[in-house]
């Protein structure tokens, strides 16, 4: 966790850094001195860092006439993005999401508003998508709402109980965790109580179905066994993409309730049609709440 107390500045000598250390070319004119944990050192004019954050509005001396210098325990590739960013210079496209959080923990530090507003605009990269639990948890951190709306959807496609998303569930905060966990529950409750009780699944569902053929009363044990399977599924990933998929054709559940017969010789009708159910469980998945 960076603090303001990593901003140390050194003594007001001016030039008291090793003149070995390189300057980079971008930031090579100005009255202040930033210098990053890599040693590359950054001039900088004072009224651009004053203007643009708040922290060096209120701590960097405006009277000394000397060269100011102070270390910024930041790697180059953050503290030169955050510069950039308050200079209005043409940023790299980002290369990781350890780059993206540290540069916003910088200008968080720094109290710089544009920065973190360009870094807003970012997050929902999908370069970053694909992270969407630690997107949920910075996004809940600093209190952007539809980024933590838009993380929670794609948070669907997550099972939250693997042992691989435990580091970054641990990170949130507990009502930010237990709106995740509710929406994925939601997801996966509602439609279980749709596949046991919409009107269209009738004919599975009730106990006393007759076969439409022949009047003969049907067994509905693979249906139960089909429902018992989609309710996993969807507890494993409430997406419920896979359920809406060609996946769900080839699973034995599947093939076993559209292969389930009528058991009176002679009739034989099947007792599902694939096309109708199918097409219900689309309709109830794209009825599901997709965010917190
Ligand atoms: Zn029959």
């Amino acid at each position: 966790m960076h603090t303001y107390s990593s901003i140390i500045p050194t003594t007001m000598t001016g030039l008291q850094c090793e003149p070995a250390h390189k300057y980079h070319p971008q930031f090579d004119s100005g009255d202040v001195v930033l210098c990053s944990s890599e040693g590359t050192r950054y001039r900088i004019p004072s009224h651009i860092l004053k203007i643009t954050c708040g922290l060096f509005r209120n701590t960097l001396c405006t009277t000394n006439p000397a060269l100011e210098v102070q270390e910024v325990n930041e790697k180059d590739n953050v503290l030169e993005r955050v510069l950039r960013l308050i200079c209005g210079l043409e940023t790299p496209r980002w290369k990781s999401f350890d780059e993206l959080e540290e540069s916003l923990e910088l200008a968080e530090k720094w109290d710089a508003p544009g920065p973190i507003s360009v870094i807003r605009s970012a997050i929902t990269a999908p370069i970053f998508l694909e992270e969407p639990l630690r997107l949920y948890s910075i996004a809940t951190r600093v209190g952007w709402e539809e980024e933590t709306k838009i993380a929670s959807t794609h948070s669907l496609a997550l099972d939250l109980c693997g042992e691989e998303h435990q580091a970054q569930l641990e990170r949130l905060a507990s009502k930010h965790l237990m709106a995740l966990f509710k929406l994925h529950r939601r997801r996966r409750d509602k439609f279980k109580h749709s596949l046991d009780n919409d009107p269209i699944y009738n004919h599975g569902n009730c106990p006393q179905t007759p076969c439409t053929g022949c009047g003969e009363k049907l067994d509905n044990h693979r249906w139960k066994e089909f429902k018992a399977r989609a309710f996993v599924e969807m507890d494993q990933r409430p997406l419920g993409d896979t359920l809406i998929s060609l996946d769900i054709a080839e699973w034995p559940e599947t093939i076993a309730c559209w292969a389930a017969k009528c058991s009176n010789k002679g009739c034989e009708k099947p007792n599902y049609d694939p096309a109708t159910t199918l097409r219900a469980i689309e309709l109830s998945i794209r009825e599901l709440p997709i965010t917190i």
